[in-house]
């Protein structure tokens, strides 16, 4: 069975940006589903080609989304990247801090199949990229915007601490079972808006933003640092292997973040062909391709579904 699932990523969305969102969400599906159910080739498994079109999708959308191209900005307003690929069987690659190109997952999986690391940082990981930009070519009005928006209320703050609300959906992933059964799970970030120059989150972290092996692929979004500290993708597969259900395994997931302060959302498949999506912030955008089953929406009341498509 093919399946393939993403999200650009949990938060708060807000309206005016929801139709591009969606639009992003369904671009993104497309190219996904296209490298998914094309012929199989040696060059790479269909489940690798599928995240890694859908994301870069993603990333190279000016419109929507805070990864690659138009990534959240620093407190001071730079564009620092981070990305993750892992494939069952075949291990992971993952950047951070990356400044110089619009699509680090690229780089990720460069990491994973050029290198014999598994995450390489800032000037490391820049020097292999092949068609550098500069940083202002990543940054867009939108990200401007949020970062105003994140000095607005970090201003308020400082008066009234619960004023402040979640300051956006920073994050694209993916997740993908093929034909041969191969799982390939990558993750996107800019990170947090307003973020310290340096911050790395969960997402380019095997095990706690981004996860895959030979029963789930993992994806997660959201306030980082709690998904950090719940080993949040690692356990979610841990409890699968002993014999948790994928329902109960997403909701143990989001506790463990909620008990650390932070919400978001997680995607994942498993081998055995269940698709699982789970979020408790007030948004999350989020896809799915899959025998009888075609959704690119903006989610904007909390769930955690399990679907067992065909
Ligand atoms: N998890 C990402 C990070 O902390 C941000 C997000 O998903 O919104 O870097």
């Amino acid at each position: 069975m093919a399946i393939l699932l993403i999200h650009g990523g949990a938060g708060t969305i807000r309206e005016r940006y929801r139709a591009a969102y969606a639009a992003g969400l369904r671009a993104a599906v497309d190219a996904g589903h296209v490298a998914l159910t094309a012929p199989a080739s040696d060059d790479a498994p269909r489940a690798l080609r599928a995240v890694l079109a859908a994301v870069t999708s993603m990333e190279s959308n000016p419109d929507a989304f805070n990864a690659g191209v138009g990534g959240a900005l620093t407190r001071d307003g730079a564009v620092e990247l981070d990305a993750c690929v892992m494939l069952s069987g075949a291990g992971a690659g993952a950047v951070a801090g990356v400044t110089n190109t619009p699509n680090p997952v690229l780089l990720a999986d460069l990491v994973r199949r050029a290198t014999p690391h598994v995450l390489l940082i800032g000037a490391g990981a820049e020097a292999l990229v092949a068609d550098p930009v500069p940083n202002e070519a990543l940054i867009t009005e939108k990200s401007r915007a949020a970062l105003e928006l994140w000095r607005m209320g970090a201003e308020e703050q400082l008066e009234q601490p619960a004023a402040h609300g979640p300051t956006g959906s920073n994050t694209v992933g993916a997740v993908a079972l093929d034909d041969e059964g191969h799982l390939a799970a990558a993750t996107s970030t800019g990170g947090r808006t307003g973020q310290w120059r340096g911050r790395v989150g969960d997402a380019p972290l095997p095990g706690l933003g981004t996860y895959a092996d030979e029963l789930v692929a993992v994806s997660c979004t959201g306030k980082g640092e709690a998904f950090m500290e719940a080993v949040t993708a690692g356990k979610l597969a841990a409890a699968l292997e002993a014999g948790v259900p994928l329902e109960e395994a997403l909701r143990r997931a989001l506790a463990g973040v909620a008990r650390r302060g932070g919400d978001g959302g997680i995607i994942a498949v498993t081998a055995d062909g269940q698709v699982g999506v789970a979020f408790d912030s007030p948004h999350m955008a989020y896809g799915v391709a899959a025998p009888g089953v075609d959704v690119a929406e903006v989610a904007t009341a909390p769930f955690v579904k399990v679907l067992r498509p065909g």
